[in-house]
């Protein structure tokens, strides 16, 4: 067991909206309960932007973003039952909850009422120091709060899926995307593309809604069975009425208004996407049709672990683009210019 903390190579955001940059940061000793992850991977999420830039309100620098990691158990404390030096491992949004509340007790650590789930990055732990995230070469992470990545499943494409795909799977779960469902996904980035994948794999029949077609061939090889442009307001007249369920991961305030009227009666809109600014709502929009404006976090850890294997056992990770520790200013730029195919994975190795 380590008794000391231990000096880690990482990127952060000295300050908002400044440039990444390289620096060193302290991990925790491992305690008894601990894993230390070797860091292989770390995917970007259009949230660490949000974050490093400030746009969720006050954030804490300096910033070690990143909550989609993938690595290997390097050491594991004495009391550590569920992981051995050697397991290939993620880690995903959260490090922390509770354990004691209602939620966390009924795996829905996300939403634990009992002070709020510790993030990964951007927040403070039970000892009041704050947490950096997977943009770097090593975590300690509490067993509890940490899955196993199946052997089918590269490190690299598993990245994403702490996030990108917990965050889509739980929400198409909750609301029984399956055979015999129309589901739209709304966006077509990181969370969309497997929200995509997800969707089809659960059986459902599946719509892109992107804003335009650029995406098209790709959507449809992941498992779209259409795929229409949002810029095109026929769009909105030949839908009308048609998704049982649609899911928007897009980073930008939409009208709800516009895609609420391509729902079925009683079809759900469920939003997880998490833009800067307030939307505005026509609350009729709801009222005809009887429908349901949702939105969902993430997914417990339980339910994370559920999400890998079911991956692993469709055969599918993410579609990435591999960046060394250099590109991640670069990356941020093109993923706010809607350019991203589909989710940016930094190998930890070049920090
Ligand atoms: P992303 O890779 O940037 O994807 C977002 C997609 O939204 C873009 O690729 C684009 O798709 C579409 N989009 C962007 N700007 C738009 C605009 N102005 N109007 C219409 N569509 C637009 O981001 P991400 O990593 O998937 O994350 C998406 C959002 O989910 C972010 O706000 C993130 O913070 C949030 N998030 C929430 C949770 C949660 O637990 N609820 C978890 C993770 C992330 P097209 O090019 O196809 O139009
Ligand atoms: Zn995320
Ligand atoms: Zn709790």
């Amino acid at each position: 067991m380590t008794t000391g903390t231990t000096t880690v190579a990482a990127y952060a955001a000295p300050a908002a909206k400044a440039p990444l940059e390289r620096t060193t940061i302290e991990r925790r000793a491992v305690g008894e309960f601990d894993v230390l992850i070797d860091i292989k991977f770390a995917g970007i999420c259009h949230s660490d932007i949000h974050q490093a830039r400030e746009g969720w309100g006050e954030a804490i620098f300096p910033m070690v973003p990143g909550h989609e990691i993938a690595g290997v158990v390097s050491e594991v404390g004495p009391g550590v039952t569920k992981f051995a030096v050697g397991d290939r491992v993620g880690v995903g949004c959260m490090v922390d909850s509770c354990r004691e509340c209602d939620n966390c007790k009924a795996g829905l650590e996300q939403y634990c009422t009992g002070g709020g789930m510790t993030g990964t990055y951007n927040a403070l732990d039970k000892n009041g120091e704050p947490t950096y995230g997977g943009y770097s070469q090593k975590i300690v992470v509490d067993e509890n709060y940490v899955v196993r990545i199946p052997d089918g499943l590269a490190l690299d494409v598993a990245a994403p899926l702490l996030c990108a795909g917990i965050t889509t799977y739980s929400p198409l779960k909750h609301w029984n995307a399956g055979p015999g469902k129309k589901v739209a996904i709304v966006g077509m980035g990181g969370l969309g593309h497997m929200g995509v994948k997800i969707a089809h794999a659960l059986g459902a029949e599946v719509t892109v809604l992107s804003q335009s077609l650029r995406k098209k061939d790709d959507g449809l090889k992941l498992g779209a069975d259409h795929y229409y442009a949002t810029s095109d307001p026929e769009t909105f007249t030949k839908l009308a009425g048609t998704f049982d369920l649609i899911l928007s991961t897009v980073s930008a305030p939409l009208s709800l208004d516009a895609y609420l009227s391509l729902l079925k009666t009683d079809g759900a809109f469920v939003n997880v996407g998490a833009p800067e600014e307030p939307v505005a709502l026509n609350l009729f929009s709801v009222i005809g049709g009887r429908k349901t404006l949702a939105g969902s976090g993430i997914g417990g850890i339980q339910e994370t672990q559920e999400m890998l294997d079911f991956c692993a056992e469709h055969g599918f990770g993410a579609e990435i683009e591999l960046i060394g520790a250099t590109e991640i200013n670069e990356a941020y730029e093109r993923v706010l210019g809607s350019d991203v195919r589909y989710r940016f994975v930094i190998d930890t190795a070049t920090i």
